[in-house]
């Protein structure tokens, strides 16, 4: 007899028949959908359980730098390999729920580690208006909403504000970089800060001198504590 929980459950199957999620690394059928890989390539996934440890490496790069309470990152980046493939899929091909699968599955780390307690509030790092304009769309609002919804947290995602663009500054140090990108971030709203804890999240840290500009404006407006967490790192 066809119901319509049959008819929903044909029209799922058929759906699957015509548009066949694949998993973003090695085009193989993913096992379960919106897993965005399959198990093979999730077993593979570079995962660098900073979340489970005190001094870590992403910590340590800080020290001195910002006056962190804990860092993480999910995964360690690793050139033309799959951590590349899902930012660059985030980011240029207009797949932000790469954002949020990942964004769960970090917020999964962090309470299941305890490290971080409370975090009250979740700060993505901004994009220039321009670029955001240009691209449609900041590639870390859906990890920051999900890491926001998993941990308990309000979301600040327009708390932080680029004001200059910076052109690009790769061929410079990381000295250099510190100085050029200080002042870039602008705090919107101080009252939501005071004596909160932040957790400032971005996509990729390399250098750690957007994460540096970030935290340096916003504990210049209020007494706060700082925790960071990323997609990807390459510590
Ligand atoms: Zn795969």
């Amino acid at each position: 007899m066809i119901n319509k929980f049959n008819i929903a459950k044909i029209s799922t199957d058929l759906f699957d028949l015509f548009f066949p999620e694949t998993c973003l690394n090695c085009g193989n059928l993913q096992e379960i959908r919106g897993k965005y890989l399959c198990f093979f390539c999730l077993s593979e996934v570079p995962l660098t359980n900073f979340s489970f440890q005190w001094e870590n490496e992403l910590e340590n790069s800080f020290k001195g730098r910002i006056p962190l309470h804990a860092a993480t990152s999910l995964m360690y980046f690793e050139k033309n390999g799959m951590v590349q493939k899902l930012i660059h899929e985030l980011k240029y091909n207009n797949k932000p729920e790469i954002g949020t699968f990942l964004g769960k599955w970090l917020a999964e780390e962090i309470r299941l580690s305890k490290r971080f307690e409370m975090i009250d509030l979740v700060v993505p790092v901004p994009l220039h208006p321009d670029k955001q304009k240009k691209r449609g769309y900041n590639q870390v609002h859906d990890f920051a909403h999900s890491l926001a919804e998993g941990l308990n947290a309000r979301l600040g995602l327009h708390l932080l504000r680029k004001i200059r663009n910076n052109q690009s500054q790769t061929s410079k140090n990381r000295q250099q970089r510190v100085v050029t990108e200080e002042d870039q971030y602008l705090v919107t709203d101080k009252t939501l800060l005071k004596g909160k804890h932040i957790l400032l999240v971005d996509d990729t840290i390399t250098t750690g001198a957007t994460m540096q500009a970030c935290a340096d404006s916003l504990s210049a407006v209020a007494d706060i504590k700082i925790s960071l967490a990323s997609m990807a790192c390459t510590v």
